[in-house]
C-alpha cells in the first residue's frame, strides 16, 4: 500500500481522499481551512500538520485546489519536502501555463508530476468513477495509475506536462458551446409551437444530437432525468462552466487560437454568473436565455 498525501480536502477533494483511504493506502491530508478539515476527520482521513508534513516521505502527493497560483504556491511548499522519484498529481482543474512550471518545478527537484484535472463532477468523486485527463511522462502515468484506478473510472494519458489541463478546457469550452446551443434550439421550438418532447425526439437521433441534449436535456421532463429536472439544482454548476471557459480564453489568448464561440459562451455564462445564477446548474442557461437578459 502506498503512502499518500492529499492536499485540498473540499468538495472533490474530501471524497477522492477517503476512497482511497478505504481502498487501504496511508492516506493522510491537509487543507489551509479548519471546517474543511475537520469534516474530513469525521469522515475517517487522517489529518496532517501542514501540506509539508503530508508530503514528507509521501509516495504519491494529490493536490485538488482551487486555481493555478493557489497550486504553485503548494507545489513549492511540498516539492522539497518529496523524496527523488515521488509523483506529485495535480487534479485541481487549472490554467495550462501554471499547469507547466508546475511540472518544471518538479522536475528540477527529480519528482515525478502529472497534470490530471477531472471530469464527473463531486458524485463522481463520492463514487469513484471519475475521468483523469493526464499530462505527463509515461513513467508517472503507469505509477500513478493505481491511485486512477480507485478514484476513477477511467484515465486517459493525454500527453506531455499539461496535456491533461489541455484537453479538459477543450472539452469543457465544446460543452458550453454546445449546451447554449441546445438551449437556444429548445427556446426557439418554444416559440415555433413545436413540443419539446418531439425536438428532443428528433435531435437525439439526428444530426444534431450531442450529450447536452441526449444525456442532460436543458428541459424539464425530457429525455433521461437531469438537473432541469430537479430545478436546476447542480450538477455542473454554471459558476465552474464559466472558470473553465475563461481558462479555455485564457490558453487561446497565449497560443493565438481563434475561439470565437469560445469567447461568447464565456460572455454569456459571465452574464449568468453576474445576473446571480452562479449556483444553478449550467444548464439552466435555457431559463436565463428565456428571460430575455440575453436578446441581441
Ligand atoms: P473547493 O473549494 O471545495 O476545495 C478546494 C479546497 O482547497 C478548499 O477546501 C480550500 O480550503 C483548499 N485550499 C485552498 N488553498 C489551499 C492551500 N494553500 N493549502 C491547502 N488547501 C488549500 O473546490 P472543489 O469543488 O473541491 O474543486 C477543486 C478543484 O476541482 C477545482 O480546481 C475545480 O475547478 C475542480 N473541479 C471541480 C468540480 C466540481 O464539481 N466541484 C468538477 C470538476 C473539477
Amino acid at each position: 500500500m502506498a503512502k499518500i498525501g492529499f492536499i485540498g480536502l473540499g468538495n472533490m477533494g474530501a471524497p477522492m481522499a477517503l476512497n482511497l483511504t478505504r481502498a487501504g493506502h496511508d492516506v493522510s491530508g491537509f487543507d489551509s481551512v479548519e471546517a474543511a478539515r475537520n469534516a474530513a476527520a469525521e469522515q475517517g482521513i487522517a489529518i496532517a500538520e501542514s501540506n509539508a508534513a503530508v508530503a514528507t516521505g509521501a509516495d504519491i502527493v494529490i493536490l485538488m485546489l482551487p486555481n493555478g497560483e493557489i497550486s504553485k504556491a503548494v507545489a513549492a511548499e511540498v516539492i522539497p519536502a518529496m523524496n527523488a522519484g515521488a509523483l506529485l498529481i495535480d487534479c485541481s482543474t487549472i490554467d495550462v501555463a501554471s499547469a507547466r512550471a508546475v511540472h518544471d518545478m518538479a522536475g528540477k527537484a527529480n519528482v515525478l508530476c502529472l497534470d490530471a484535472p477531472v471530469s464527473g463532477g463531486v458524485g463522481g468523486a463520492a463514487a469513484g468513477t471519475l475521468t483523469f485527463m493526464v499530462g505527463g511522462s509515461a513513467e508517472a502515468f503507469e505509477k500513478g495509475r493505481a491511485v486512477f484506478e480507485i478514484m476513477g473510472a477511467k484515465a486517459v494519458h493525454c500527453g506531455d506536462g499539461g496535456a491533461g489541463q489541455s484537453a479538459k478546457i477543450c472539452n469543457n469550452m465544446l460543452l458550453g458551446i454546445s449546451m447554449i446551443g441546445a438551449c437556444e434550439a429548445f427556446s426557439l421550438a418554444e416559440k415555433l409551437g413545436l413540443s419539446q418532447q418531439a425536438l428532443f425526439d428528433v435531435v437525439s437521433t439526428s444530426s444534431g444530437s450531442c450529450w447536452s441534449v441526449n444525456t442532460y436535456c436543458p428541459v424539464p421532463g425530457v429525455g433521461p432525468q437531469s438537473p432541469a429536472d430537479n430545478d436546476y439544482k447542480p450538477g455542473f454548476a454554471a459558476a465552474l462552466m464559466l472558470k473553465d471557459l475563461l481558462l479555455s480564453q485564457q490558453a487561446a489568448g497565449d497560443c493565438g487560437a481563434a475561439t470565437p464561440l469560445g469567447r461568447h459562451a464565456s460572455e454569456l455564462y459571465q452574464a449568468m454568473v453576474d445576473a446571480g445564477k452562479g449556483g444553478t446548474d449550467f444548464s439552466g442557461m435555457i431559463e436565463y436565455l428565456k428571460s430575455g437578459a440575453a436578446k441581441g
